[in-house]
């Protein structure tokens, strides 16, 4: 046999094997594309499982006239154009694949109109071969519909499932795009019924509730970004608790960079933050974005550029486990010791009586109720959660003993409140010891004062509604900071804002500010380590939203502001504390999610004392 090259129309048949297996991948292309044509509004319409038809629909910049049937030949993309471009792809597309390859299999019909043109373009394909190309008048976008997929290629089409396994397949891929893109109103129709709407509120709990409904919905945990430093590795989202479990996987999603992957090694590290949680064969939620710099990860890895390669796989892992062990232990109540078992039943012996407030009903959408305490299994990684003693400032600061006024009032609902506890003493100057109930209970003073300064700021300034200012205490003598001038360009720009949170500081020489006043209820931070802490705050964010940075510099004047390790306490002081803990919202954590207590129950000291 001679050996010669094949058509292009037989090549891409070939080629379309890997790119289109079956409808729902032909629906992940054209939605892919719409995206990258930065649509606004996608709408998938799908007849007979696919088989029949796949449109979808978008507002997106289209295709210019001239470039239409180009879009359609084989390696031909708008998205990259020389091999570096490789290195940091930051669109979803980028192989010049998919049209070429799903034309060649179907009976295909774009009707585009691009930004700017005066008409539309309508050209119609089968399997791959020009059939006619018009000019008619069309909205700006594009409309791709895609009939009688594989009817050229009879292998394929006998590989097809049943109408609904391939229908279910297409809801599975459409709701990954939901969810990774709350910001773009998507539709989703079976035979001419809506299944699945959103409204591109651009929140994702939007999407969730679309997605999940309200019920699951509510339950649903939201991981706190990491703000503690800059990493390479962001990892956001939701997970489930773990009263709610699935059959399988299918309700681990990833994201990275805003592309739906599958990864092994990720969906590990998720299942791995839930060992002894759940059921044995029970596999939890999640919804989870991994975001890295676009260097960082090679998506050219597969045709269906569903898998990913990590420059730094390990990072990866460890952050996504770091972000679901800690949101689960964020939402638990109290944290037991790690190696001491706690049964399920044993729920605080006595404690039904007038301390009655724990287990709690739901205070809070995301702030579930756990029942009995589910006893969280051992850190791999300690030092991600274990204390870092900070150096014991020159001037230690005091802590307020006078109940302060601003304290958050119980709320009706009850909540995850702590029980009334009497101070035995502290331990390491770091670590109060109490005694409640059902046992005793370590408190690390530092993590604990944060939370409670943390809610009394945060009580302040919903009472001030974030319109005048908090009340503010004056500095005898004004402290200057030096900042470099990148610094003090973020700086410079939320002066007001600081201002409103009762920090009084004035621009004093090129890139030098004077502090004159701090926020009253943190009078005894170190207005220098202060300001230093937001700048270094404001700094690493990549322009977050208004009420982000808010957060953000309280949750950071709070942790400057709190007792540090380190400091002996008197009693009274201690006292103090763990009354105002005591009427925290949230009192089991500290604002960064580590925990600020630690709880051993008499049960447990009778186990470990070999009495039962
Ligand atoms: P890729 O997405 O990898 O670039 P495709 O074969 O999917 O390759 O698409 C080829 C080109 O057609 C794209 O690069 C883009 O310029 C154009 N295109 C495809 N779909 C759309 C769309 N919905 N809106 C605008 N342009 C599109
Ligand atoms: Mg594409």
């Amino acid at each position: 046999m001679t050996i010669r090259v094949l058509p292009d129309q037989l090549a891409s048949q070939i080629a379309a094997g890997e790119v289109v297996e079956r409808p729902a991948s032909v629906v992940k292309e054209l939605i892919e594309n719409a995206l990258d044509a930065a649509a606004t509004t996608i709408h998938v319409d799908i007849r007979a499982g696919g088989r029949d038809l796949i449109q979808v629909s978008d507002n997106g910049h289209g295709i210019p006239a001239s470039q239409v049937e180009t879009a359609f030949l084989r390696h031909a993309t708008s998205k990259i154009q020389h091999a570096s471009d490789l290195d940091a792809i930051q669109t979803l597309g980028f192989r010049g694949e998919a049209l070429a390859a799903i034309a060649s299999v179907s009976r295909l019909t774009v009707v585009t109109r691009a930004i700017g043109e005066p008409s539309g373009t309508r050209l119609v394909l089968h399997g791959g071969i020009t059939q006619s190309q018009d000019q008619v008048g069309a909205p700006q976008g594009t409309v791709m519909a895609v009939e009688n997929l594989f009817y050229n290629t009879p292998a394929r089409l006998k590989f097809l499932k049943s109408i609904t396994a391939e229908r279910k397949t297409i809801d599975e891929h459409v709701t990954r795009y939901v969810l990774a893109y709350p910001g773009v109103r998507f539709r989703l129709t079976h035979d001419g019924r809506v299944t699945l709407q959103t409204n591109g509120t651009d929140n994702l709990l939007d999407a969730l509730l679309a997605v999940y409904g309200p019920e699951t919905a509510r339950e649903l945990l939201l991981i706190e970004p990491e703000e503690e430093e800059e990493r390479l590795v962001r990892v956001t989202g939701y997970v489930g608790p773990p009263s709610l479990h699935w059959a399988n996987r299918g309700q681990v999603t990833l994201f990275v960079n805003g592309r739906p992957i599958k990864d092994t090694q990720l969906t590990y590290a998720i299942i791995q933050a839930y060992h002894t949680l759940l059921p044995t064969g029970r596999y939890p939620m999640a919804v989870l974005f991994v975001n890295l710099p676009f260097e960082q990860v090679d998506v050219n890895v597969h045709p269906t550029k569903t898998e990913v390669r990590f420059r730094q796989g390990v990072s990866a892992f460890s952050a996504v486990q770091r972000a679901v062990r800690k949101t689960l232990i964020a939402g638990s109540p109290v944290r037991a010791v790690e190696g001491w078992s706690r049964p399920q039943t044993d729920s605080y012996p006595g404690w039904q009586g007038e301390h009655n407030t724990w287990p709690s009903q739901n205070q809070n959408p995301l702030d579930l109720d756990w029942g009995a305490p589910p006893p969280i299994p051992e850190l791999t990684e300690p030092s991600a959660f274990s204390h870092q003693p900070s150096a014991v400032s020159p001037e230690p600061p005091t802590l307020n003993t006078q109940s302060s006024a601003l304290s958050p009032q119980p709320s009706a609902l009850g909540g995850n409140r702590l029980p009334i506890m009497r101070v035995v003493g502290q331990v390491g100057a770091s670590y109060i010891i109490t005694e409640g109930p059902d046992g005793l209970f370590l408190i690390d003073q530092h993590a604990a004062h944060e939370r409670i300064l943390y809610e009394q700021f945060l009580a302040a300034w919903e009472r001030h509604n974030g319109q005048s200012s908090l009340p503010s205490q004056g500095l005898v003598t004004g402290v200057a900071v030096h900042l470099i001038p990148a610094q003090a360009t973020v700086l410079g720009d939320q002066l007001d804002l600081l201002a409103r949170l009762g920090f009084q500081v004035e621009p004093f020489g090129p890139n030098t500010f004077m502090v004159r006043a701090i926020p009253a209820l943190l009078r005894q931070v170190d207005p220098a380590q202060a300001l230093q802490a937001i700048v270094a705050d404001l700094e690493q964010g990549d322009k977050p939203l208004q009420d982000k940075i808010e957060a953000r510099i309280i949750r950071r004047v709070c942790k400057t502001a709190a007792i540090k390790a380190g400091q002996t306490l008197s009693v009274q002081e201690m006292e103090a504390l763990v009354r105002q803990l005591e009427t925290c919202h949230n009192p089991h954590t500290c604002p960064h999610g580590r925990p600020t207590l630690i709880h051993l129950s008499v049960a447990q000291l009778a186990k470990e004392f070999g009495r039962i």
